[in-house]
């Protein structure tokens, strides 16, 4: 589960992390009476889950109140690499010299959390890591003692920080890891930290990540996971309890078992497809699960066909077939073809109960696929 930028910002402000003064807003209205209120210029930015909003223009300043103005009414609303944007954040503008990074992951191959720190942040970070990965300086932690103020002094006096905020960067950089810990975080990031002209250092950015496995012991982020969510597909999603990742293609996919999914999404890709998503129904595939199921893929305006692919085991061909007619049957006119391949337990008695005029029956996942690619493609040309 990922946070927006303007949760994390509550939480870091929460937990002594420095950061602007800045409000939401969900309107343009909204917007230029949170301006009005801070003191400008004001950075005004769109709250979605995209990197590289400020290259892409979802972020802009505004000297007056008719700048502030100007800039939420081009942001919201706004299409971001396919996200719309509902909400901004409107934040005092930080007159800053210099942008640093800090980072706290889980680092697999060594076992043990991991911060970061460089004196290289802002939108290029990326290419650093790629190109000087010498100038991140990565500092393990063993974590039944937590990163020891030494440790963070270190990082930050290697990362070649200036020193006369290097005891306020050294401070954040604690902050963030006691956070991560303490919130069962799998990634805190500050990209950029901001040295202000005052030589004050403040999070001028915030991105969190947090394990949705412990959400039960973290209530106070469980809260935070209907705001979180993407859109409402994710937030649908969560209602109806599936796994489901939204992509960017128009083959919508349906299965029970993430291998299984994993695996369909493969096959299309390889019959040259683009996946819609993942979404996993899980064992038990009753009719209003199915049902739920195409609720969702058919909520996405990309998908222009669905491939159902289902393994009995537990569950029935003959109990999913059930439930994929009376699913369909509710409609007057179903949004895109619908391919379906039954497999395992009663799958060959599921093939005669599904009704022709509903779906078209795959013998082999295979052909299912194939076929729903095609159908894809075609919707595509119309
Ligand atoms: P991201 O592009 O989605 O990572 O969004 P960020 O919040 O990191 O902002 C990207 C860039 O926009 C920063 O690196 C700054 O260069 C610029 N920016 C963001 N906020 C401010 C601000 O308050 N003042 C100024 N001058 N620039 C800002
Ligand atoms: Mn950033």
């Amino acid at each position: 589960m990922k946070l927006h930028e303007y949760q994390a910002k509550e939480v870091f402000a929460d937990a002594g992390i420095p950061t602007p003064e800045s409000a939401l807003a969900t309107s343009v209205d909204e917007a230029v009476e949170v301006a009005d209120a801070l003191d400008y210029p004001v950075a005004v930015k769109a709250q979605v889950h995209v990197g590289g909003r400020g290259k892409a223009g979802g972020i802009k300043l505004a000297e007056n109140t008719a700048e502030a103005r100007e800039a939420a009414e081009s942001i919201l609303g706004m299409d971001l690499k396919g996200y719309t944007v509902d909400r901004v954040l409107v934040e005092e503008a930080v007159d800053f010299t210099n942008e640093l990074y800090v980072g706290v992951t889980m680092d697999r191959s060594e076992g043990a959390p991991v911060v970061m720190v460089s004196e290289r942040g802002g939108v290029d970070i990326e290419s650093v890591a790629e190109e000087a990965p010498e100038d991140i300086v990565r500092e393990h932690v063993d974590p039944s003692f937590g990163l020891q103020a030494y440790q963070a002094r270190n990082a930050v006096y290697d990362a070649g920080i200036e020193q006369d905020v290097a005891g306020d960067v050294a401070k954040i950089v604690q902050g963030v890891y006691d956070l991560w810990a303490d919130s069962d975080a799998t990634e805190v990031e500050i990209n950029p930290v901001m040295v202000t002209s005052e030589r004050d250092v403040v999070a001028a950015d915030a991105v969190m990540k947090l394990d949705e496995d412990a959400l039960f012991r973290q209530p106070a982020f469980a809260d935070m996971e209907e705001d979180a969510a993407e859109d409402d597909l994710e937030a649908k999603a969560n209602e109806y309890g599936f796994d489901y990742v939204r992509l960017d293609g128009n083959t919508g996919i349906i299965g029970n078992g993430a291998g299984l999914v994993m695996t369909t999404l493969d096959l299309v890709d390889y019959y040259g497809g683009q996946p819609a998503n993942f979404l996993d129904i899980g064992g038990g595939a009753k009719a209003d699960r199915v049902a739920n199921a195409l609720d969702m893929v058919f909520s996405d305006e990309n998908v222009d066909s669905v491939v159902f692919n289902i393994f009995g085991g537990i569950t029935r061909g003959d109990e999913v077939a059930r439930g994929i007619n009376s699913a369909l049957e509710q409609f007057d006119e179903i949004p895109t073809p619908v391919v379906v391949r039954l497999a395992g337990t009663n799958a060959a008695e599921g093939r005669e109960i599904l009704n022709d005029d509903l779906v078209t029956v795959e013998e082999t996942l295979e052909g299912a696929v194939q076929r729903a690619v095609e159908y894809a493609d075609e919707e595509d040309i119309q």
